[in-house]
This record gives structure tokens, sequence and C-alpha cells, in this order.
């Protein structure tokens, strides 16, 4: 049977996970479960001060380099399409998803977490895959049209038949949306590590 230092008179019940000092019930913090003395708990939640400022920091430069990187590769990938034309446009959907799934295992990478950067690589590229077919459906019938020798009329015809294909095509904020929806992602992932707190249970208040 061991007495704690403080209070001569009574038995300890736990030990400081850090320091190994015995504890009374009336010397004895719990932070995240775990018993610790006074001294060790004050340097626990300095540290998680310290972790959580470092965390902010490193979210918020991802969350910067991520929309940076992401803006530049949208306005990148319009400025390659208005010069060359239709060639690149077959290449479209992939290069979105690219960039999007790298964008978010980048920004995840950059924060520390591989699970979570899979998780939405896996959801991003999985609707890129949905709606990139529709591009390349729509691609491949132009394709075949425009071999059979492609007047006016006939391109009025095909994209009449081709409404929704047609729309999804041209409508650049679609490829927007998709950067925007990678993001969102990251961040849906990213938020309750913003929140998590340590919890700290103070010494049973003694006579
Ligand atoms: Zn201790
Ligand atoms: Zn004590």
């Amino acid at each position: 049977m061991t007495f704690c230092e403080l209070h001569k008179e009574r038995e300890t019940v736990s030990e400081c996970v850090t320091c190994g000092k015995g504890l009374c019930v009336g010397c004895r913090f719990y932070a995240a479960s775990e018993p610790y003395c006074e001294g060790c708990t004050k340097e626990l939640e300095r540290e998680y001060t310290e972790f959580r400022k470092k965390q902010r920091q490193r979210v918020l430069f991802a969350g910067i380099a991520g929309s940076s990187a992401g803006v530049a590769l949208v306005l990148g990938w319009q400025w390659a399409m208005f010069r060359t034309g239709f060639g690149m446009a077959m290449l479209t959907p992939f290069l979105m998803f690219l960039a999007v799934g790298g964008l978010a295992f980048g920004m995840l990478r950059i924060v520390g977490s591989r699970t979570v950067a899979l998780f939405v690589i896996g959801a991003v590229l999985a609707v890129g895959i949905l709606i990139g077919g529709e591009y390349i459906m729509y691609d491949y019938k132009l394709y075949q049209a425009a071999q059979q020798g492609l007047t006016a009329e006939k391109l009025f015809q095909f994209k009449t038949e081709n409404t929704f294909s047609d729309h999804l095509i041209h409508m650049g904020v679609f490829d927007y949306a998709f950067i925007v929806l990678g993001m969102v992602f990251v961040w849906r992932r990213l938020w309750p590590t913003r929140k998590e707190e340590l919890v700290i249970l103070r010494p049973l208040a003694m006579e």
C-alpha cells in the first residue's frame, strides 16, 4: 500500500501514465480517459494546444494550396482547350478527375490522413467515371458523325439529338463543380479533426 506524496494520509489509487507518480483521488486528473498528475496534465494541455495550432495551420495551408492549384488547373485547362480546340476535349473528363483526385490527395497528405485520402479519391473518381462516360460517348458520336461529313445542318441535327450530352460538354461550370465537389469532400472529412478536443477531468474535490 502506498500513500500520496501530497496527502500523506491518503492511499494512492492510480499512477500518472507519464511520470508514474502515485495519485490519490484528490490528485488524480483524467485526460483523454487516462490518469495524470497535475504537472503532466498541464504539460499535456500545452502540447495539445501547440498541436491544434499546427494542425490548424496545416489545414489552412492545404486549403489555400489546394484552392490555388485547383484554380490554376482549371484556368490552364481552359486555356489549353481554347488553344487546341476540339482535340483536347477527349481528355477533359480524365484530366479533370485526375486533377481533382490528385488535389484531394495532396491536401490530405499535407494534413496527414491516408485512409481519408483514398476514400476521397475513390468517391471523386467514381462520380467522375459516370459523368466522364457521358463526355466520351458524346465525343465518340460526334467523331463518327464527322467521319460521314459534318455539315452545319448535320451538326445542328446531332446537337438536337444529343442535347443532354451537349449540355454537359458545354457546361464549363460543370468542371468547376467537380473541383468544388472534391474540395467539399475533403473539408467534410477534415471537419471532425478540427473540432476534436482534449477532455480533462479534474480531481474530486476533497474536504
Ligand atoms: Zn505525471
Ligand atoms: Zn493526493
